[in-house]
């Protein structure tokens, strides 16, 4: 019989999400945060863009102050070429929570992994394998790292929603969206802080200077498209293909191009009011509850969001707050939906186009109407 540690929080996932979560329970909570990966991943991750609103939770986690220093870029405006072929503008300026900032995002989850080791989170990285049960009010798992118990067991490990599919929840509005991007290198030190967004008949692109002389470079189209394998395999089509569009062109002149790589970036939700059903005590946050399409730029703000609100779910007793989480989470992901809908019905010149036809056709959204 194995010698279970005991917690009082196990979460398994050490992303924004995991992380923030486990320092807001502490120092109230034994917290143990386990994760898959040994080493910090050896690419950026993709997504940048964290808006205005995020700055209380950041002061919630005692944390506005360090990210304020740690050179992030705030945001400029940003410029679409999307409902029409022609450019609008919007201006940072007029968001009321403040502009916002491009990450340097291995920084971000650096700091918030000092955090959540300097207010006293377990913090098990490597853990490659895990048996999961629930005994006794306790949830068991037995793991390459040991043998761990808990009455709370947390989802944080991103769009797979490992635990919750082991568990047996189901995700709807799988989108079959890959997002395509490299990171070019700039020549010389640019001060443009400007998004780029344009629209074209396979899908969207973004383009952003990011603050550690990069420039990243995102194409979203379905990953059955027969365009999206070749430009994986050809960085000189991808970047030839963006310079086509007179918006990216202006910033992408004299750039080489760079290794293509290729991420699923469609919405993927749990069905909130099925969360009981993986056994009692059983939360998820961040992507692992709701992992949204990177047109709506909210993931890592839903991210801390889903956290604090988990914290204060957890620490006021579960069994008494979880239906107040998950009709908060409904509510969120509701909202998601509908203005991504609406953004999509945009771009009405590419109807003809399979992209643009699988989005704007009411009856492909299924569940998700
Ligand atoms: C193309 C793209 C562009 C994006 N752009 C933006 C943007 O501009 N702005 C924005 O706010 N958001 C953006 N996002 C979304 C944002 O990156 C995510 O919402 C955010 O990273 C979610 O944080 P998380 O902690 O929930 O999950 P993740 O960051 O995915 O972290 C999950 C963690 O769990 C670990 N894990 C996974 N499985 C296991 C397991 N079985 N056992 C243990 N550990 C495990 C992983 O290694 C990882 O460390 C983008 C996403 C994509 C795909």
């Amino acid at each position: 019989m194995a010698n279970y540690r005991p917690f009082d929080v196990v979460i398994v996932g050490a992303g924004p999400a995991g992380l923030a979560l486990g320092t807001l329970l502490r120092p109230e909570q034994r917290v143990l945060v386990l994760e898959r990966r040994a080493l910090p991943a050896s690419s950026p991750p993709i997504g940048e863009s964290l808006p205005g609103a995020a700055a209380v939770l950041l002061q919630r986690l005692q944390l506005l102050a360090a990210f304020r220093e740690s050179g992030h870029r705030e945001r400029g405006a940003a410029v679409s070429v999307w409902d029409e072929d022609r450019p609008v503008w919007r201006d940072a300026i007029q968001d009321p929570a403040g502009p916002g900032w491009y990450l340097d995002r291995r920084k971000f989850e650096q700091m918030l992994r000092r955090r959540a080791l300097d207010v006293g989170v377990t913090l098990e990285e490597g853990c490659k394998q895990m048996d999961i049960r629930h005994c006794q009010a306790q949830w068991q798992l037995d793991t390459t790292l040991g043998s761990f118990s808990a009455p709370v067991l947390v989802d944080a490990t991103g769009r797979s929603g490992h635990l919750g599919r082991r568990l047996g929840l189901r995700r709807y509005a799988d989108d079959p969206l890959l997002c395509l991007y490299c990171f070019l290198d700039q020549a010389a030190e640019s001060q443009d802080a400007t998004m780029r967004i344009q629209a074209d008949s396979h899908g969207w692109w973004y383009t952003v200077n990011l603050p550690y002389g990069q420039r990243v470079l995102a194409y979203h189209m379905d990953v059955d498209d027969p365009l999206c394998r070749r430009l994986l395999r050809r960085p000189d089509a991808f970047l030839a293909r963006a310079r086509e569009h007179a918006l990216l062109a202006e910033v992408l002149a004299g750039l080489a191009p760079a290794r293509v790589r290729g991420r699923p970036a469609g919405s993927s939700l749990l069905e909130v009011e099925q969360l009981p059903k993986a056994g009692p005590g059983f939360l998820a946050i961040g992507d692992a509850l709701l992992a949204f399409d990177p047109l709506a730029s909210q993931g890592l703000f839903h991210s801390l969001a889903s956290a604090a609100s988990a914290a204060k779910a957890i620490e006021s007793g579960l069994h008494q707050s979880l239906g107040a989480y998950q009709q908060e989470m409904q509510a969120v992901s509701q909202r998601y939906l509908w203005h991504l809908k609406a953004s999509y019905q945009g771009p009405r010149r590419f109807s003809h186009s399979t992209f643009w036809q699988r989005r704007q056709q009411t009856a492909n959204w299924g569940r998700m109407g």
